[in-house]
């Protein structure tokens, strides 16, 4: 098998590869920073996807928190081919409809921002805000000079230098040294260790998210979001809040921050606001709307007109009450049938999140055993994730209905059982 991926004729020839061959093309070809599962998914249609095999899934993961309105939504296919067939580029030399009507729309449904830059990724929208930081800071011209950006432990920004940097996490950062420098880590959910971290007068930016996400899905506590916003009062910092994962209704508002009743000076946004079309933004309050002037920043491909029709469609679908409601509903179902599962079987210490981010701890007898039991998942017709070793994450579309919800929670049981060997 190996030898023969390796050759141009068995490609050009081969009508349709199976598994075991594409999953050797994986290896062979890709950079291995990723370790997939030696499934290859081919369709999907709202909640469930099938496998090349013809196998069928009950989808818990959503792409890590990117299809929040399923696979093949009518809506998003309808504007992705409308678009498609129009226009699907123009570069910032020009300005197109699509993006302007998103821009407009995210303003309006979020009630913090005034102005948008939109980019491709998470890590491009954190990017974006650690500069705009900075240059904000730059302006204020204070003393002392205001560089650092203040993050947490635990949390995921994205790979890109600087994001990864923001990212208070050493297994991110081992061997890429040296770091950007004007980054400083404190404790998550520790207001007090924030306290101490600001005394200085030294951060121009606190970079936080609501829910920490790959950091094991931890919700930050009212308490310390709050507090978060009067300490970048104080010390005239930005509060930067990270709402890749946790954003566009995920958490049971279309913004997390709502829900806080926290209003940020920035909120970068990405995963969901494409529900599976590559786009980000950073969405700028009235304090630093204005620091990012002409020539300051760019992007090729940020803001295309064939992304934003996407994002449009998805916004629309994603700003409404009866999604939100649903987002509720099947929360209460999921964590139902996790307690249940629970008071079964012994496995999770903890279950925690917000809305339709939900992480379950497993009990330290079953620690570092999380991508195990995914594995036993996938051999039950069941996509979950992972947030680190010892944390199940479910993260599923934002519409899923109830069928779905209990079928999936049946396969969680049944690979459950097989993990422990009952
Ligand atoms: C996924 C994620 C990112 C990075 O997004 P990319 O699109 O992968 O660059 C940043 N922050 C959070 C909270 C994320 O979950």
């Amino acid at each position: 098998m190996r030898d023969n991926v390796g050759s141009s004729s068995s490609i050009a020839t081969a009508a349709r590869m199976d598994t075991a061959s594409l999953y050797a093309l994986s290896e062979r070809y890709y950079l291995p920073v990723y370790r997939p599962r030696r499934i290859v998914l081919d369709h999907g249609k709202g909640s469930r996807v099938w496998d090349l095999d013809g196998r069928e899934y009950v989808d818990f993961g959503a792409g890590i928190a990117v299809n929040a309105l399923g696979h093949a939504h009518p809506a998003l296919i309808q504007a992705l081919t409308e678009q498609a067939g129009k226009l699907w580029h123009t570069s910032n030399v020009f300005i197109s409809e699509p993006p302007l009507r998103l821009a407009e729309q995210l303003v309006s449904a979020a009630g913090f921002a005034e102005r948008v830059f939109l980019c491709n990724s998470g890590a491009e929208a954190n990017e974006a805000a650690i500069k705009l930081a900075r240059k904000w800071a730059t302006a204020q011209g204070r003393e002392p000079e205001r560089r650092v950006i203040l993050s947490f432990r635990g949390s995921f920004h994205g790979r890109t230098l600087a994001a990864v940097t923001a990212t208070a996490q050493p297994k991110y950062h081992e061997g890429f040294e040296p770091l950007p420098p004007g980054f400083r880590y404190s404790d998550f959910n520790d207001l007090a260790a924030a306290e101490a971290a600001m005394a200085a007068g030294d951060v121009c930016a606190v970079l936080v998210e609501p829910v920490q996400g790959e950091g094991g899905v931890t919700p930050a506590t009212q308490e310390f979001l709050s507090g978060l916003r009067d300490l970048c009062d104080r010390h005239e910092a930005l509060l930067i809040l990270d709402e890749i994962q946790c954003g566009m209704g995920r958490s049971g508002r279309l913004f997390a921050c709502h829900g806080y009743e926290v209003v940020p000076d920035v909120v970068t946004l990405a995963k969901a606001l494409g529900s599976g079309f590559p786009i980000g933004a950073m969405l700028v309050g009235p304090k630093a709307a204005q620091s990012m002037q002409f020539g300051a920043h760019g992007t090729t491909f940020g803001g295309n007109p064939l992304a934003a029709a996407v994002a449009g469609a998805a916004l629309r679908e994603l700003n409404s009450p009866q999604l939100m409601a649903n987002v509720e509903r099947q929360a209460q179902a999921i964590r139902a049938g996790l307690a249940a599962l629970d008071s079964e079987l012994g496995l999770f210490s903890e279950v925690r999140g917000r809305g339709l981010m939900i992480g379950a701890q497993l009990r330290p007898e079953h620690a570092g055993k999380a991508g195990e039991i995914l594995d036993r998942c996938i051999e039950h017709g069941l996509l979950v994730l992972q947030a680190g070793p010892d944390v199940l994450r479910f993260v599923p579309a934002l519409n899923i209905g109830d069928e779905d919800v209990a079928d999936g929670l049946a396969r969680l049981r049944a690979a459950l059982l097989q993990f422990l060997g009952r």
